[in-house]
């Protein structure tokens, strides 16, 4: 049930890219009057166009530097890749006493490329939102995005713990759970969870697309469950998970490595014929689904009653 009441966390936000993540975070704000006001930047013009057209924020500036301005948080919500880059333009303009974090699927690397361009008595607290879906640009955003999942915060050394309690009930009125956590965990538990298994999804997929050379219509029209499901992971955004793996480097590796070894005895299993070997490792990776579900964080419908959640 939404409230109606207004439930304001800081005076004026600006989002600094207007793609999925901070599209829907301006709707979540929208429903709950977590801000006073909204400004936004998005590098071209086209997209800064359609954020007019659309009413996505309430102000869209033309440049970073105009859209800061008197901004009490300013979010960073451009691929992980971008983010040193905004943060060198924006650093010298940022009101004494803001905060400013990011919501970058990577967290040391952007932690590394940001926290030297932000002035002394700017608060930086870098976070992630654990939501998603595989559209992008400032048409995609929805303000449930955030309902009931984990948004993670993650200070760096000095982090005011006002400025990081201030955030946390922000992303709390957006919907979201709050978590927090240092870098290196963050980076390695999204190795596991998200990156690792975008991966495999392109692969798979990429595999289909080889093969579809031959019977390809095949591919498309017994298109089931669980290539259907690799197919939508397989088409998210290019440029951002670019950016994942290239600035989450190690841990996706390290993933990589212990995968390589469970796929090598699984298939080993296959062609000795170790059925027991099979059963038990499908019984091991259906509680895993069961815990999932029991969390909350997906339903039982067939499908994932996926028509319903997603848009
Ligand atoms: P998106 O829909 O593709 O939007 C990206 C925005 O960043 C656009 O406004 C784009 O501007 C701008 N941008 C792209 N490259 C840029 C550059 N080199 N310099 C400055 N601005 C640039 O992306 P998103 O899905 O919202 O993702 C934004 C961030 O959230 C990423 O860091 C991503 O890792 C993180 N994230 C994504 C998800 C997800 O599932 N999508 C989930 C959690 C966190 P133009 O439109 O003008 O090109």
């Amino acid at each position: 049930m939404i409230l109606e009441t207004t439930q304001q966390v800081y005076g004026k936000v600006a989002l600094i890219g207007l793609g999925l993540i901070a599209s829907s975070m301006f709707w979540a704000m929208k429903r709950r009057g977590v801000a006073g006001s909204v400004s936004g930047y998005a590098r071209s013009e086209a997209t800064r166009d359609t954020a007019r057209r659309i009413g996505l924020c309430d102000v869209v500036c033309d440049t970073a530097i105009a859209a800061v301005a008197d901004a009490d948080l300013v979010v960073l919500a451009v691929p992980v890749g971008a983010m040193g880059a905004v943060a060198q333009q924006i650093g010298p303009h940022l009101k004494p006493g803001c905060t400013v974090t990011d919501v970058g699927s990577v967290k040391k690397t952007v932690i590394e490329a940001v926290a030297p361009h932000l002035p002394q008595g700017v608060h930086f607290v870098p976070g992630h939102p654990l939501a998603g879906t595989e559209h992008s640009g400032p048409e995609s955003g929805f303000a449930t995005l955030f309902d009931n999942r984990w948004s993670l915060l993650v200070p760096v050394e000095g982090t005011d713990p006002a400025a990081l309690d201030r955030l946390r009930l922000y992303w709390e009125r957006l919907g979201a759970n709050v978590d927090v956590m240092d870098a290196e965990h963050h980076d390695l538990v999204l190795a596991v969870t998200s990156h690792t298994p975008h991966l495999i999804a392109y692969t798979m997929v990429g595999v289909a697309d080889d093969l579809g050379r031959v019977t390809d219509s095949e591919v498309i029209k017994y298109s089931a469950a669980g290539f259907r499901d690799f197919t939508r992971i397989a088409a998210s955004d290019p440029t951002m998970w670019r950016d994942v793996f290239l600035n989450n480097k190690e841990a996706t590796l390290e993933i990589l490595g212990r995968f390589t070894e469970e796929l090598f005895a699984l298939q080993r299993a296959i062609r000795t014929g170790d059925g027991d070997h099979l059963h038990d490792y499908f019984t091991r990776t259906r509680a895993i689904r069961r815990g999932i579900i029991d969390a909350g964080q997906d339903t039982d419908a067939p499908d994932f009653g996926r028509t319903k959640l997603e848009r």
